[in-house]
């Protein structure tokens, strides 16, 4: 399907950067291909945009394409596999070009989250009718200093206004083309999608998710998700 914005039935595009090596797992194999309670990660990542109804298409970024081609190629709303870049904002770029031009809503979401709910994913593509950017965050629970380079607190900046960012982050699709370009020319390297779009002055809204949308780094986070994933089983 789509989103009705303004009148117009506008395409949704899933970028799906998964061309991480991995490294902070430990071990040869990249995290995206680990399973979690039986089934690679990324295969239930690409799953939670296969069955929403709003998802047109799905790109993804991939180190290895091959590999990624055997596991998810297959999957329904898969239309391409792009070779990533040496950084995920190279990977998102890589895909963001793969993607179709006309007018569309892109969503960027990591391979290393597959824990998104169905709620959350539906809501934030639908706010985006109205919205040209904007993620999904929670706010913080720990309170968060500044440090210096000499390991000393510089400051402890007022907790209400902190979210933890997270994925996905949705756009209008010219908007993160011109983000995109724009980093580019000025060498600026982000770490989320959201960054750049921010450096060219469009207002970037929080569509607030759940605590539970890991970024699977650790091998304690995948026990964690293997927990979360148990209980949701049980609720279904
Ligand atoms: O390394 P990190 O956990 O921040 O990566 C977030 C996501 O970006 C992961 O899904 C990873 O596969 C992807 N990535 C990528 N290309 C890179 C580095 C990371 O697509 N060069």
């Amino acid at each position: 399907m789509s989103i009705q914005a303004g009148g117009l039935q506008v395409p949704v595009s899933v970028i799906i950067p998964a061309a991480g090596s991995g490294r902070r797992m430990g071990g040869g194999t990249a995290k995206q291909f680990l399973p979690l309670r039986g089934e690679p990660v990324l295969v239930r990542t690409v799953r939670r945009f296969s069955e929403c109804p709003l998802v047109d298409e799905i790109v993804i970024a991939a180190g290895d394409v091959e590999a990624t081609r055997a596991l998810v190629g297959h999957m329904p709303k898969v239309t391409r596999i792009v070779q990533g870049g040496a950084e995920r904002q190279d990977s998102v770029w890589a895909a963001l070009q793969a993607v179709h031009s006309r007018p569309r809503i892109v969503a960027v979401h990591d391979a290393a989250r597959p824990l998104l709910t169905a709620d959350v994913l539906e809501g934030v593509l639908q706010a985006a009718a109205d919205h040209p950017a904007q993620v999904v965050a929670v706010p913080v629970q720990d309170t968060i200093k500044q440090v210096g380079p000499d390991g000393v607190v510089v400051a402890t900046p007022d907790r209400s206004t902190l979210w933890a960012v997270q994925t996905p982050q949705v756009f209008w699709a010219d908007v993160l083309v011109r983000a995109f370009r724009q980093a580019i020319a000025d060498g600026f390297l982000g770490t989320d999608d959201a960054s750049l779009v921010e450096r060219i002055g469009v207002p970037v809204r929080v569509y607030r998710g759940h605590p539970g949308n890991l970024k699977l780094t650790t091998p304690t986070d995948f026990r964690l998700a293997e927990l979360l994933l148990e209980e949701e089983a049980r609720q279904c």
